[in-house]
């Protein structure tokens, strides 16, 4: 299904990127008039498999305690109906209704010499792909893997869904790697949203969804520009977060 919201902001540079350390304080200030402290609070983060998302974890984790892990390549949750099972049942359970926080990010690197999509890691000489997902996406849009089993001992799932629930954000192709990762971002919203009407905890649980997209910048923290800020309560009703 083509889906007409998409065309954010470009991620960086933006007024509307922070530091991540300044958009998770911001995000605990929102969420603490809807009860989301760290003791009623499970937080879950889906973002990509990436060494240089990694940080957030941390960040996240010093504000709401560990965290469970949805996220596969590209930011997209990809854990099944299994494994948000578990995250589910992990949710406290000592208050009326637990909270559920999920971040959800997809993230791009600005490169030495500022250009969008790479980044020079550590103990490299040159820059490579970030997000190495994404850019292997946009490097192969248009095609469409073969049909049938695949037999060469290593399968691709995750590519192949970030591939299909990105093409769906798109009515054109994208422009470059930074309009691929506007409709990647919007791509996650779209299926964390539909996962969660999926399993249905709406009797039990109230769930703050937060998406964005990390911002690589060489040397200094990194940058989170917010895209969505969405409460989801009893019966599944959505209150946007201003
Ligand atoms: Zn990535």
């Amino acid at each position: 299904m083509r889906n007409a919201r998409r065309r954010g902001a470009p991620p960086s540079p933006s007024p509307a990127a922070v530091p991540q350390s300044q958009y998770l304080d911001e995000v605990v200030a929102r969420l603490e008039p809807w009860g989301f402290t760290a003791d009623a609070t499970l937080a879950a983060v889906s973002i990509c498999r990436d060494e240089l998302t990694q940080h957030l974890i941390a960040a996240v984790t010093q504000r709401w305690g560990p965290t469970f892990a949805l996220g596969g390549l590209g930011g997209m949750p990809t854990l099944g109906r299994t494994g948000w099972g578990a995250c589910l049942a992990h949710v406290p359970d000592t208050v009326e209704r637990g909270r559920l926080l999920v971040i959800g990010a997809t993230h791009i690197g600005i490169g030495p010499h500022g250009s969008p999509g790479q980044n020079l890691r550590h103990g490299q000489g040159d820059a490579t792909p970030t997000c190495g997902a994404l850019c292997a996406l946009l490097a192969s849009w248009g095609e469409h893997p073969t049909a049938g089993p695949d037999h060469s001992g290593l399968t691709d799932d995750e590519a192949q869904l970030l591939r299909r629930l990105v093409e769906a954000e798109l009515d054109t192709d994208p422009r470059g790697i930074v309009d691929l990762t506007v409709a990647a971002t919007h791509a996650v919203e779209v299926e964390m949203m539909a996962q969660l009407d999926a399993l249905d905890p709406w009797d039990r649980i109230d769930v703050a969804v937060f998406t964005g997209i990390q911002v690589h910048l060489d040397g200094v923290e990194d940058r989170l520009l917010g895209v969505g800020a969405t409460l989801r309560g009893a019966g599944g009703t959505r209150t946007t977060l201003g």
